[in-house]
């Protein structure tokens, strides 16, 4: 089959000239399987029209809408898998490496758009905390909020994982309202390429909001600007070199590396041969040794074992290894398929070499391995290697070495202060996990190790069948880790999405606060009136819209009643001797739940209308105690609002409860769906 040649796409459209060509090989077969067209890209031109075009599209929408897209981004993914299922292969990878690139990175896309939509306002400004009160009398205040860079996001991603890898900076990057020139790894292009083709061809994006590098980045970095964010996965040495970029350091260019990492697995001192942990670690050192070949930056190195058992898990790691399947990841009988590329077979094979220095290989030969339905030389096949290190503290290489591949080193520690000193000894890793059941040994390990480790997975008998395991990052977590990791964060929900957005603080009077930041704040103006706000539709609210009840007295037996009906006799609202004795009442006291309830009383308007459903309250306090004869009065103030679709929107209220001397009693949000 002729080899499909693939094209970087720049302003909006694919750029299909130029002559130079460079192969990208399969890693089953050998064979050229597509060649990577060079065509000449104007770097400082590709950045300018991200700058001038996409940043303006994508900052014109907001949160929700970017998440819109997002989701039919991740559905055009998933529509098309199979298309990218079928080149895969190729890469080396068997169905279910595929399936974590594919389907994990649609599916990386899509919680992102869930999460944008529930967790981010409908809106372009993202507000940080609570105002902070920088004056007496509360005219001048402050507030922090998150605005988009105005630059664009430069992703340079690994050859592992060509779609997830790419997918998943993705969202945050379009959610945050930033676009992106994308740079895959040369060796799996042709899959990245793939499908970027079909975000394109989903035609929802903003012009400009995408574009695609293939090949060398040329003079990309000699462009780059303070509103630029640089998101890098690979190598360190590629990283440092990057990072030491004399644009980088002047511009203060953002840089966010995910590197090697030296990730441990420690089986806990409680677990013993017939404990379920035992097992479980054993099941989850070999899934990481030969998912993807081992070529995750996730995958487990270092398998740090209680020197009694460490025999026993050596020998439980060689009978479950022996049974792995090497060979065409087309097969579905092969668990494992090869890695990326001859050269990176070589490369591996050198770091096994050095390895071997200080460690014995206890499993496997790097030169030589049976496969299935291949041949085992023109493909990049390797065999799971397994080596014991059993002086891990004298060793240098066995926490320095990363080989990428299904390689890792077993290492036996005397306590749990050592196995922890060991793990720490990767100089920072993406994750590190623990196999126990020991709630304390577990405790110990986050305080010992947690400042080396982005993740910490603690794996047990009661969370393993739903246990998502040691090398999956989540979207809901965060994936980077410190120090020799890179130093990097991603993805962890919205978290991801602030590594592209500018935190700024706003100071000025709670009018100026409330306006620019779409959400009413005590101070600003309110807004009255005769129509009370319950009978307003979601579009006619406006924000400030304020309604003040009357007073009502609380008397004891509206105590008493409020006790009996509910069943909650505390002492503090039953027993006068017992409550006088408390030193915050002084006496008996109205509930908390009663003020709210009869708070409710005095603002609610009863007959349908606009207000569809109260759905909860945030942020309540109970600020001074109520006593019989005090009389309470509400005000409630219509503070954000957010459509969520076409019926109906969230109106987040402002609720004051203050007694009759005007302080106030209670504070807190109420939540409401009004139609719109
Ligand atoms: P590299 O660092 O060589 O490449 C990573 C990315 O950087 C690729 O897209 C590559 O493009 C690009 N790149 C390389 N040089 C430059 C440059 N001078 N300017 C701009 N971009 C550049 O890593 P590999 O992907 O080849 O993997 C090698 C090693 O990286 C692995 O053996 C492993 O140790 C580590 N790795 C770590 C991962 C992690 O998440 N921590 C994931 C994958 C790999 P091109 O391919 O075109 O050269």
């Amino acid at each position: 089959m002729e080899p499909r040649t693939i094209w970087s796409y720049a302003a909006d459209g694919w750029i299909e000239t130029g002559d130079g060509r460079s192969d990208i090989r399969s890693a089953v077969t050998g064979e050229t399987i597509a060649q990577i067209g060079h065509s000449g890209i104007d770097f400082a031109a590709v950045l300018a029209h991200a700058r001038n075009i996409g940043g303006p599209g994508l900052r014109a929408l907001t949160f929700h809408d970017r998440a819109k897209m997002l989701k039919a981004l991740g559905e055009a993914v998933m529509a098309r898998k199979e298309e990218l299922y079928a080149l895969s292969y190729d890469t080396g990878a068997t169905k279910s490496d595929s399936w974590i690139d594919i389907e994990g990175g649609a599916g990386t896309l899509l919680t992102y758009a869930s999460k944008g939509r529930r967790e981010l306002p409908n809106d372009r400004i993202l507000i940080d905390g609570a105002p902070e009160r920088l004056s007496k009398r509360g005219t001048f205040m402050g507030e922090h909020v998150f605005t988009p860079l105005q630059g664009a996001a430069v992703h340079i991603n690994a050859f592992n994982f060509p779609v997830w890898g790419m997918l998943e900076k993705l969202g945050p990057t379009l959610l945050a309202g930033v676009p992106a020139i994308v740079k895959p790894a040369s060796a799996t292009a042709q899959l990245a390429e793939a499908c970027f083709r079909i975000l394109i061809d989903a035609d929802v994006l903003p012009k400009g909001a995408l574009q695609l590098i293939l090949g060398p980045t040329g003079d990309l970095f000699d462009h780059l600007s303070g509103q630029d964010v640089v998101s890098f996965t690979g190598s360190a040495e590629t990283a440092e070199k990057l990072q030491r970029h004399p644009v980088v350091a002047r511009e203060s260019v953002r840089f966010i590396a995910e590197r090697d990492s030296l990730n441990a697995a420690i089986l806990g001192p409680d677990v013993t041969r017939d404990a379920p942990e035992f097992a479980l670690f054993v099941n989850e050192v070999v899934r990481e040794m030969t998912v993807k070949a081992g070529q995750k930056c996730t995958a487990i190195r270092r398998a740090i074992v209680p020197e009694a058992l460490i025999d026993a898990v050596e020998t439980a790691l060689k009978d479950a290894l022996a049974k792995v399947a090497v060979g065409n990841p087309r097969d579905e009988a092969v668990q494992m398929g090869a890695l990326v590329s001859l050269a990176q077979r070589d490369e591996v094979r050198g770091k096994i070499k050095a390895l071997a220095q200080d460690a014995r290989i206890v499993f496997g030969d790097p030169d030589s391995v049976a496969v299935k339905d291949a041949d085992a030389e023109k493909g990049a096949f390797l065999s799971p290697i397994l080596l014991r290190c059993d002086a891990p503290d004298k060793s240098e290489r066995v926490h320095a070495i990363e080989a990428f591949g299904p390689v890792a080193t077993l290492m036996p520690y005397r306590d749990l202060n050592h196995a922890v000193a060991l793990a720490n000894r990767g100089k920072g890793s993406l994750v590190m996990s623990l196999f126990t059941y020991d709630t304390a040994a577990a405790r110990d390990v986050v305080m010992g190790a947690g400042a080396f480790h982005g993740r910490i997975a603690i794996t047990d008998r009661d969370c393993a069948k739903e246990s998502t395991g040691h090398g999956s990052p989540l979207p809901a977590l965060t994936h980077g880790g410190p120090g020799r990791a890179g130093g990097g964060e991603e993805m962890g929900g919205i978290r991801g999405v602030l590594h592209y957005m500018q935190r700024t603080a706003l100071q000025g009077t709670p009018r100026m606060l409330s306006a620019i930041t779409a959400d009413w704040m005590p101070g600003a103006p309110e807004i009255g009136g005769d129509l009370h706000p319950f009978r307003m539709r979601f579009g006619e609210l406006e924000l400030g819209k304020t309604l003040h009840t009357a007073a009502r007295t609380i008397t004891l037996e509206d105590i008493e009643h409020f006790a009996h009906f509910t069943g909650d006799t505390f002492y503090a609202h039953m027993d006068e001797k017992a409550a006088a004795a408390n030193p915050l009442f002084g006496g008996r006291v109205a509930h908390g739940y009663l003020l709210l309830s009869f708070a409710a009383g005095l603002f609610v308007d009863p007959p349908p209308g606009p207000v569809l459903a109260n759905y909860g309250l945030d942020n309540l306090r109970f600020l001074k105690p109520v006593k019989p004869g005090d009389a309470i009065k509400v005000a409630l103030t219509a503070k954000s609002k957010s459509l969520r679709n076409a019926q109906y929107g969230e109106v987040r209220w402002a609720v004051t409860v203050t007694n009759q001397n005007g302080e106030p009693v209670a504070t807190y949000e109420l939540l409401t769906m009004n139609a719109v």
